[in-house]
């Protein structure tokens, strides 16, 4: 119905960030756009909606932008997976490898119920490191996910096979 085309006309190829030889795939004009903004919520809506979640959890930064309307909307709850530091409660971390170096995120330790259904939101797939962070750490947070659900996979089959065996037959889903 043309909404695909018009979220992917919103997307903007920005080369050379943050670094030489990088393609950033920046999604502020989609963002800026209200009837584009509001295709993507409805079209997370329904994967929320099919999967049954009690929860969304967005990662930090531009997992909260696309995750917290989706949650309004399906009428649940939002739960932040932020870089380390941030959260202010007790937290439970999750360090994972970057190309150079290592990165850890968190969640707050109290933050899901015990088999809380768990939609994980994010803007971009890359290398499927900080997705599959994620679904270890609200896992021992006790969370069940049920999907992962991403505006652009970055085309690194790596990062979908890693991502796959992290959800273990959940699936992931990407524009
Ligand atoms: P990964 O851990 O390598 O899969 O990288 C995914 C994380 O990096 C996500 O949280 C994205 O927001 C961010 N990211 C990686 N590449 C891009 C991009 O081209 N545009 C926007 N975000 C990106």
């Amino acid at each position: 119905d043309g909404s695909r085309e018009l979220l992917l006309s919103r997307i903007q190829d920005v080369p050379d960030y943050p670094k030489p030889g990088v393609m950033f795939k920046d999604i502020t004009p989609l963002l800026a756009d209200g009837k584009a903004f509001s295709v993507l919520t409805d079209a997370l809506t329904e994967i929320c909606r099919e999967q049954d979640a009690q929860k969304v959890v967005g990662l930090e930064a531009r997992g909260f932008i696309l995750g917290a309307p989706v949650a309004v909307r399906a009428g649940i709850g939002f739960v932040p997976v932020r870089k380390a530091g941030k959260l202010p409660g007790g937290t439970l971390g999750q360090a994972y490898d970057l190309e150079y170096g290592t990165a850890e995120i968190e969640i707050h330790a109290d933050a899901l119920q015990p088999g809380d259904r768990v939609l994980v939101i994010d803007d971009v797939l890359a290398t499927g490191g900080t997705a599959e962070a994620s679904v270890q750490l609200i896992r021992r947070a006790g969370g069940t996910v049920t999907g992962l659900a991403v505006l652009l996979e970055l085309g690194f089959l790596a990062g979908r096979t890693r991502v796959e065996r992290a959800l273990d037959g959940a699936p992931l889903a990407a524009l």
